[in-house]
């Protein structure tokens, strides 16, 4: 069989979605963070998630703007080869002052710090377990590195405890990696008991925070804060692409090896930095997240009523609100009519099909932003009725 022959397999896939394909819509223009012409047809946006609405922020273009011109298009190159730019470094600061840590470092890519920390953490003699529903990043990350893979059962603590009680010896060497908020069916990780889990067996904690930040806690630190386990939990890591609405990622610690982790981490060593001007315009939404608690709260109204108005009609959903709410639905063929549907009737969502979804069922997966209007919430709530599932 040569290399090639695997792909049959992939186009045969790809041919039975038919039109109801994700990976061939195009946004012909974007009008703003909730609007775009997809198809010829103006279309609300509620699968982007673009929790804060930055992506049009007049302070964040300008910043961008002013960056783009005063320090050129990109650094041509890694920070190792090529030295750090000043945003660099402050935009480190300010994330690591935010957080309340004192080490911090960012990656070119959220993928790429989940990469990046992985694999500077975990050697031959470590084990890494995962939340069975971690991210691919996370899994990806785990398996560059020569550790023992485990995993455990979806945010169960007791399923935690008895894995660890199995490495023995090695459970000090052991990091755990779980998410704050799942971006799939919008559930929160029970942090406390997974703390005192970790902490009894005296393994490290890894918590992604990427759709998190901006949204849980008082002041948008993530679930990390809202369940009060700042001090205890060891790395959290995130993604500038969601809340901070441009590209990026990062990983602050309490623990001051986190200094060293760029002579350790090949993802952070070997690909260019990020461009000044995605700094730039980072560095300009961490302040608005910080500076403007109305977005947050103004997402959190937004996430109350979609998911009360669909829970009120009996859809099956996912187990609390959030700004990610998923509708759940057991047939597949069902789940790709109804996104079709969706499209047409000038809304995107994103489609999650087995094995993304849970349970071998698929869904509808919605994601809230402060930017929609109560009109634009009021109008997705009608068309997601009208499918009559
Ligand atoms: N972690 C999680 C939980 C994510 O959902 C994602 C992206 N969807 C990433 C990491 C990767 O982030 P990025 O898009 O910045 O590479």
């Amino acid at each position: 069989m040569s290399l090639l022959a695997k792909f049959s397999d992939l186009a045969e896939q790809r041919a039975a979605l038919g039109s109801a394909d994700p990976s061939k819509v195009v946004i012909e223009t974007i009008l703003s963070p909730t609007e775009a012409i997809i198809n010829g047809r103006h279309t609300i946006l509620a699968g982007t998630n673009n929790y804060l609405g930055l992506t049009f922020d007049p302070d964040c273009i300008a910043a961008g703007q002013d960056a783009l011109a005063r320090l050129g298009t990109g650094t041509t190159g890694s920070r190792m080869a090529n030295g750090n730019y000043s945003g660099h470094r402050a935009l480190e600061q300010e994330l690591a002052e935010f957080y309340g840590y004192p080490y911090a470092m960012i990656f070119s890519t959220g993928y790429a710090a989940n990469l990046g920390v992985l694999s500077a953490l975990l050697g031959p003699d470590d084990a890494v377990l995962l939340d069975a529903d971690a991210h691919a990043s996370l899994y990806d990350g785990a398996s560059m590195t020569r550790a023992g893979i485990y995993r455990f059962k979806h945010n169960d603590p007791d399923s935690l405890d008895k894995r660890l009680s199995r490495l023995k010896d090695r459970a000090a060497r052991t990091l755990v990696v779980i998410e704050g908020l799942y971006s799939v069916l919008g559930d929160t990780a029970p942090l406390q008991a997974f703390v005192e889990v970790k902490e009894r067996h005296g393994a490290l904690l890894m918590v992604d925070e990427a759709h998190s930040l901006g949204v849980y806690g008082e002041h948008g630190r993530g679930v990390v804060e809202s369940s009060g386990t700042q001090d205890r939990v060891d790395f959290v890591v995130g993604t500038f692409s969601k809340s901070l609405a441009s590209t990026g990622g990062f990983c602050v610690s309490r623990h001051r090896e986190l200094e060293l982790f760029q002579y350790a981490s090949r993802p952070y060593m070997f690909t260019a930095s990020p461009c000044p001007s995605v700094i730039a315009t980072t560095r300009a939404a961490l302040h608005a997240l910080r500076t403007r608690p109305e977005l947050k709260n103004r997402l959190w109204h937004n996430a109350e009523r979609l998911y009360g108005a669909l829970k009120e009609r009996n859809l099956w959903l996912g187990p609390e609100v959030s700004p990610v709410v998923a509708v759940r639905l057991e047939d597949r063929g069902l789940a790709l009519n109804a996104w079709q549907r969706l499209l047409e009737s000038g809304v995107y969502c994103n489609l999650m099909l087995p094995p993304a979804a849970p349970e071998g069922g698929s869904l509808l997966r919605f994601s809230l932003s402060a930017a929609h209007t109560d009109g634009q919430v009021d109008t997705l709530i009608e068309r997601i009725a009208a499918l009559g599932l």
